[in-house]
């Protein structure tokens, strides 16, 4: 095949380059051998013969929200799926199948009209697909678990250029990998996921000066242990840019932040938020909300924003680790990090299901995610150094487990779903893709010797 006079594949000298090779997060500065925009899964199958024709590797993108991970895509073929954006929505099977380029709005605005919804995160253009295969925790996450968890099905075009369908019946291996491993395994032309019945939900932020924060979060990580698993929330050291397209009561502001959701009535969310209620917030917007809203809640950025973030998964924290995290990015502090925030975990989210994924469970109580914006010389090192200098003060209360979806610098695969099922994945891998043509954002590997590296050196 002639790729060059193929309209899907794009090189460097083509004036679409870098609209192509463009990440959501524009920190990730991706040099690809050659972009191909798939139309089709015909497409899709010519980039993966093309790929090992020319012996590149495959790197694949849906919106590229996670795309701080590739460090350098030389000699690499980056499958970028944004044109597959078809939705099919089953009311009465209650499930949606999504393309490889969905967004989660793509999905969740359908599905709530008719009652439904999904287990959409906190970002309306995150993509479905690299969510769910990371894991995928949201606001309804404590109840109903991992985004992962509720994938009903794979397609996927393997590194032989077949189109397999994975899912409890059939490539059953394969579908245990796909939900939560973070990919890697090969391209994911469609998932169908699982919808809730969902109509209407309590939702909302309590927000207090940021002079309030150890007051505020020391009360928040002793009230999340015993939340009871109908609410999930987050809690947020937020420095709000100056931008006008951020309200004003909280533009330019520092602040504290604890938002979420309950599945349940008005005055079940009222006894659950009391105590978190008593400690006099300044802003308080919790009310009952249709489904929908909750894909804003959170005010996540949409446009591309160039951001160095990292995380880590934290065990039960009490005073002494609040002053620490405070201490380092709270008041006082002169941090350069935007946003530093506990996802609280637990629930559902705690046990694995049966029949569930390669991740399964997060251990821990709390996803901690840092980031910053970096906009001028030697903000890249200070925001780095904050992170780590976070991480280093919390970690008397962390395994140092990552959470792939909030891993931003490259981790193992294996440290991030444990060795016994890093075993099994591997496995997975060498039978699915045995020249480690495909490369996750995360590293195929639970140390030295894994197949990907073999394949790289080789
Ligand atoms: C603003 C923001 C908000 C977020 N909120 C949440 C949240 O609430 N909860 C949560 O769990 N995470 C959240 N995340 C993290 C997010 O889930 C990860 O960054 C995820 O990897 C993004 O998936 P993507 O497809 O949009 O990004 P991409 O960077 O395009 O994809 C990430 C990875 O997924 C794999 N992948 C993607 N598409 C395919 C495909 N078709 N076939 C094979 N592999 C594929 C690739 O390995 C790729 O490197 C957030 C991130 C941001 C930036």
């Amino acid at each position: 095949m002639s790729a060059k006079n193929h309209h899907t594949f794009v090189f460097p000298d083509d004036s679409r380059w870098d609209d192509a090779r463009q990440a959501w997060n524009l920190a990730a500065d991706l040099r690809p051998a050659v972009v191909v925009l798939p139309t089709s899964v015909d497409d899709v199958v010519a980039a993966v013969h093309y790929a090992e024709e020319r012996d590149l590797r495959i790197v694949v993108q849906g919106t590229g929200h996670g795309a701080a991970v590739h460090a350098s895509l030389e000699g690499t073929l980056l499958l970028n799926m944004r044109e597959l954006r078809g939705v099919e929505i089953d009311v009465e099977n209650r499930r949606a199948r999504v393309e490889a380029g969905v967004l989660w709005e793509d999905v969740v605005t359908p599905a709530t009209e008719h009652g439904l919804t999904a287990l959409h995160g906190s970002s309306p253009n995150v993509g479905v697909v690299g969510y769910s295969l990371g894991g995928g925790i949201g606001w309804m996450a404590r109840k109903h678990g991992l985004a992962a968890d509720s994938v009903l099905a794979v397609e996927l075009v393997t590194a032989d250029g077949a189109l397999v369908r994975a899912d409890r019946t059939q490539n059953t291996d394969l579908f245990w990998a796909l939900r939560g491993g973070g990919g890697g395994l090969g391209v994911v032309v469609a998932m169908e996921i699982a919808l809730y019945a969902v109509e209407e939900l309590v939702a909302g932020m309590l927000i207090w000066p940021w002079e309030e924060s150890t007051r505020v979060l020391t009360r928040y990580v002793e009230w999340a242990e015993s939340a009871p698993e109908s609410i999930s929330t987050s809690a947020r050291l937020i420095q709000f840019p100056p931008l006008p397209e951020i309200p004003e009561e909280i533009r330019g502001r520092r602040l504290v932040v604890i938002d979420g959701a309950v599945l349940g009535t008005g005055d079940e969310a009222n006894e659950i938020l009391a105590p978190l209620r008593e400690l006099g917030p300044e802003i308080d917007t919790f009310a009952t909300v249709p489904a929908l809203s909750l894909v804003r809640l959170h005010m996540d950025p949409e446009p591309p924003v160039p951001g160095i973030g990292d995380g880590v998964l934290v065990d039960t924290l009490d005073a002494d680790a609040v002053a620490a995290m405070v201490d380092v990015a709270g008041p006082g502090s002169d941090s350069p990090l935007v946003v530093v925030e506990l996802r609280q975990l637990g629930g559902a989210l705690r046990s694995r299901k049966p029949g569930g994924g390669a991740l399964g469970a997060l251990e821990g109580s709390f996803a901690l995610f840092a980031i910053g914006v970096p906009m001028g010389p030697g903000m890249t090192e200070a925001i780095e150094g904050r992170i780590d200098a976070l991480k280093r003060a919390l970690a008397p209360w962390s395994r140092g487990k990552p959470y792939l979806n909030f891993a931003e610098k490259r981790v193992s695969i294996g440290d991030a779903i444990g060795g016994e099922a890093f075993a099994r994945l591997e496995g997975i891998k060498a039978s699915v893709d045995p020249d480690g043509r495909f490369r996750s954002g995360h590293r195929f590997a639970a140390g030295a010797g894994s197949i990907e590296e073999a394949a790289q050196a080789a």
